[in-house]
This record gives structure tokens, C-alpha cells and sequence, in this order.
């Protein structure tokens, strides 16, 4: 007798057939264990075979799966995902590795492709790796280095600019109060008042982003704060810049306790920004609608919160952008570019997140999340 840790070469037939059996239990316990959905692909695009993961990834039993074409059971379409290599991987000798980015919601795979021979043809095996997270934070960490540097350059543009801004000022309110209003000079010296008025609240909105200086003379007041309040603030002035004669119909949806520990002028700040652009993409009226709720992550209480309007749009290859310091789709004097970097630089103070969706002509939806102390009300209201 062989000992029992030592396998016999199988001799008979019926032993033959137990080894294979017991080789296929082994190989799918084995696929069925990966994290990473996996799929052996044929001719076609047809699945011939699906691990556990796949399965639940297209939420059907794993003998549901095989048959069905591999876009449809991994991403719910109807022809081959765009990037897919699998053509090229097929009958070759190489792996390939490539990406694929929106076949299936906003999620981000690495899929490695790696052909073999079956008895029927040429197949390949598919692995997908979910890099979703991993391709945020990516891109959350070039945005916040991207800021950091710009911040750091207007701020220190702003601070050096201020002093000689403040002297043309006062010198030119000087001139108006000594100068007679038939003068010939009044009106060319009330001009640069004016302008330099504007150059100030260009420096100070510079002076913000930058974070070196949250508002002139407003130092931060970290405290208690609800931030339905600050929407609501927020809401308050945003509807002042609504131009007469603009049909605007601004509609709201609260619900939830919403206490967080922050500078209530920032959070103000962030909604206003989200409303003014809002109202600003709506020249000829619309609707304005903004929510507020309260969810639980986990143990982990968090605000969710949305500013949407049915205004232009925005454009795909600007979405991108939106976000950076100084782009802005504006006239000069209408915009500088600086709202959205500011909002976001607020959300990532407050350890939240802010994204976009938009549709040209159809309007666009901010969505906030910021995480809450607890799901309790203020102590004392303010
Ligand atoms: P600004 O408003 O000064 O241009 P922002 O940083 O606030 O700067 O916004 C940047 C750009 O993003 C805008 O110029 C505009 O093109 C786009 N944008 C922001 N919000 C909206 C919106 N609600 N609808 C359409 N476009 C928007
Ligand atoms: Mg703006």
C-alpha cells in the first residue's frame, strides 16, 4: 500500500476519471476563490467558463453565466466594450494588459487577457481588477497638489498686490472728495475707485483659495454649526443675484440633522458658490433645486447634499477642468475661475467629497458629502 500523502498514478479507468474530477474541483475551488472576477472566453465572446466573483459581479449563478457573451455578463451590453483587446489576445502567444473605463457605470478595471488553446479553439482568459478607488485617490491627490502649488503662488500674488491696491484706493477716494463733480477728471478718477474696487475682490477671493486668509478681517471661527443653516444662509444671498425679470423657481428638499464642526463663513461660502453658478447658467430662469439628507456609512454619519440646475450644461471636455484654479467659461468680470477650486477645497477640509454630473443644454447636478458629527441636534442653536 502506498502511503496516503503520496498519490498512486491512476491505472484503471474509473481511477482515471476520480483524478480528473478531483484536478476540476481543485482548479475551481481555486478561481472560485479569487476576489477578481475571472472568465475563460471562446469564440464569439461566448463565457465558457466564470468564477464565483464574475458571477456575483453580473448577479446571476455561475451556470447562468456561461453561454452569455462576455460584454453582456460583465457589463450589460450589447457589442464588445470599447478598449477591449481580447481580439488581439486570441490566437496569440502574449498576455495583454489594458484598461477599461466606462463600459459599466464610472468604474475603472485593469483587465489582464491571456490566451490559450482549448480543444475547441483558440481562448482567452480574462481577469478583471476593480482600480476604481485606487484611480480616485489618484486623481483627488494630482488636484490637491495641483491647488497646493497654485494656492501658494496667488497667494503670495495677492498678499504683494494688496498694499499697492489699498494705496490707490484711499488715494483715489481722496481725489473724489477733494474734486468737483463738474471737473473734468471726476468721472476718469470715479472709474479707477471702480476698478480698483474690483481688482480688491478679485485679490480677496485669491486671498481665500489661497487659505492663507479665510475672508479679510474674518479670522475662522471653528465651532458647532448646522450646515442646513449655512445652506440655508447661502440660499438667502444667492437668491439676491437672481437678475429682474429671470423666472427662477428655487426648490428645496431637507431632511435629516446635519451638525458638523467647521468656519461657518466657509460652508456658507461653498454653497453660495454651487448657487451663484447655478443661477448664472440659468440667464433665461429655470429651476434651481437644492437637497440636504442624512445617511449612515457604516458607523459613520454623513451629510449628502445637491445643488442642481437646468441650465446650459456643462461641456465633457470641460469637466475636467472645472475644478482648477482660474478656469472659468465666463466674460472677465463675471467670473475668475476661483468658486469651484475654493468648493473643493472646503469639501476636502471637511473631509468630504464633491463631483459633477452634467448635461449640455439639460443642467447639472453638484452632490456634496461631508461627513457629520453624529446624528444629533445642536446643543445650543445659534
Ligand atoms: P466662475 O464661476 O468664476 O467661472 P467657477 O470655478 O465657479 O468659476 O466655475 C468654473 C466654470 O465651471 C464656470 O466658468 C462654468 O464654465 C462651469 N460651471 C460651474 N458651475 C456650473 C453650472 N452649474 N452650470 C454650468 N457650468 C458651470
Ligand atoms: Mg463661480
Amino acid at each position: 500500500m502506498a502511503t496516503p500523502a503520496k498519490r498512486e498514478k491512476p491505472r484503471t479507468q474509473a481511477e482515471l476519471l476520480h483524478f480528473v474530477e478531483e484536478l476540476k474541483r481543485q482548479w475551481m475551488s481555486t478561481i472560485d476563490a479569487m476576489v477578481d472576477p475571472l472568465m475563460i472566453v471562446g469564440p464569439d465572446f461566448a463565457i465558457k467558463k466564470a468564477n464565483l466573483a464574475l458571477a456575483r459581479h453580473a448577479g446571476l449563478e455561475v451556470k447562468k453565466v456561461i453561454g452569455k457573451k462576455c460584454y453582456a455578463a460583465f457589463a450589460g451590453r450589447k457589442s464588445p466594450c470599447p478598449g477591449c483587446k481580447i481580439k488581439d489576445t486570441r490566437g496569440g502567444s502574449d498576455t495583454k494588459n489594458f484598461n477599461l473605463e466606462g463600459v459599466q457605470g464610472e468604474r475603472y478595471y485593469e483587465v489582464t487577457s491571456q490566451p490559450m488553446t482549448e480543444l475547441d479553439g483558440p481562448s482567452v482568459v480574462h481577469v478583471y481588477r476593480d482600480r476604481t478607488e485606487a484611480k480616485r485617490l489618484q486623481m483627488q491627490l494630482a488636484q490637491q497638489e495641483k491647488l497646493a502649488s497654485i494656492g501658494l503662488l496667488a497667494g503670495g500674488v495677492a498678499h504683494e498686490i494688496n498694499n499697492p491696491l489699498g494705496g490707490i484706493l484711499i488715494f483715489s477716494q481722496m481725489l473724489l472728495r477733494e474734486l468737483d463733480k463738474e471737473s473734468p477728471h471726476y468721472q476718469d478718477v470715479v472709474e479707477i475707485e471702480a476698478a480698483t474696487q474690483r481688482c480688491k475682490a478679485i485679490v480677496e477671493s485669491l486671498l481665500d483659495f489661497a487659505r492663507q486668509n479665510p475672508g479679510e478681517g474674518k479670522k475662522q471661527k471653528i465651532e458647532e454649526i448646522s450646515i442646513l443653516d449655512a445652506v440655508r444662509t447661502a440660499m438667502r444671498f444667492g437668491k439676491v443675484s437672481i437678475k429682474p425679470g429671470t423666472q427662477v423657481d428655487i426648490k428645496e428638499e431637507f431632511g435629516g440633522e446635519h451638525i458638523v464642526t467647521f468656519d461657518r463663513n466657509r460652508l456658507i461660502q461653498l454653497f453660495l458658490n454651487l448657487i451663484q453658478n447655478a443661477l448664472q447658467a440659468m440667464p433665461d430662469g429655470g429651476t434651481l433645486m437644492v437637497r440636504a439628507s442624512a445617511a449612515k456609512r457604516g458607523d459613520k454619519h454623513v451629510g449628502l447634499y445637491e445643488v442642481e440646475d437646468t441650465g446650459v450644461g456643462i461641456a465633457p471636455e470641460h469637466l475636467g477642468k472645472i475644478f482648477d484654479p482660474f478656469f472659468t467659461t465666463k466674460d472677465p468680470g463675471e467670473g475668475t475661475g476661483l468658486g469651484l477650486a475654493l468648493c473643493y477645497g472646503i469639501v476636502q477640509d471637511l473631509g468630504g467629497a464633491l463631483r459633477v454630473e452634467s448635461n449640455l443644454n439639460v443642467g447639472t447636478r453638484f452632490f456634496i458629502e461631508i461627513p457629520l458629527v453624529g446624528a444629533r441636534t445642536l446643543k445650543t442653536s445659534a
